[in-house]
């Protein structure tokens, strides 16, 4: 399966979820099964290249392709996850939404030191959420170096940002 082929496989979903916003629906591609195999197979090539050796994904979409890369690979899947998930004690992050705040969760017997992290996610939009899971990451003793997204907005911003702190970014489709 080409890499056209399976960017015609997400689904643009106009006006969600406000007015003016182009939501790229991964849903659609996950559902197809040689599309969504096709889009961890070369994910995967992607992950073994950084030499990572744990995938880290944020709640929800990133565990979709996260954890399918991880079992490909015979990898370790750290979940982080939205406040008040995990039935451990957390290490956690704030960070800033365009309106107001988030929180970030990660249990710290699950990923530390001499954890080489790819954190992993369906979409890279502004870099936010990437940046906080990275911090998160890194408090609790991990190196990370590198990120892959599925699907990069490049005029959004948050591969520049990523970029400038020094983190490699690597991304499957994009729309410019
Ligand atoms: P950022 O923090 O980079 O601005 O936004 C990325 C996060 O928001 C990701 O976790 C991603 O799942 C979600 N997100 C933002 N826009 C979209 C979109 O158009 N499609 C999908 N599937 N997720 C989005």
């Amino acid at each position: 399966m080409t890499l056209d082929e399976i960017k015609a496989l997400v689904r643009t979903v106009p006006d969600f979820p406000k007015p003016g916003i182009l939501f790229r629906d991964v849903t659609t591609l996950v559902g197809h099964g040689p599309g969504f195999s096709a889009a961890v197979d070369l994910m995967a090539e992607r992950v073994k290249a950084s030499g990572a050796d744990v995938i880290a994904g944020v709640e929800a979409r990133g565990f979709i392709f996260g954890a399918a890369i991880a079992a490909r690979l015979d990898l370790g899947f750290v979940s982080i996850r939205k406040p008040g998930k995990l039935p451990v004690p957390v290490i956690a992050i704030d960070y800033a939404l365009e309106y107001g705040t988030d929180t970030l969760e990660v249990d710290p017997e699950a990923v530390g030191e001499g954890h080489k992290v790819i954190l992993v996610d369906d979409l890279l939009a502004t870099g936010g959420t990437a940046l906080a899971a990275i911090e998160l990451l890194r408090r609790a003793g991990a190196t990370v170096e590198h990120t892959l997204f599925a699907i990069d907005l490049p005029d959004l911003g948050g591969g520049d940002r990523l970029r400038s702190a020094g983190i490699t970014v690597h991304a499957l489709l994009d729309y410019p």
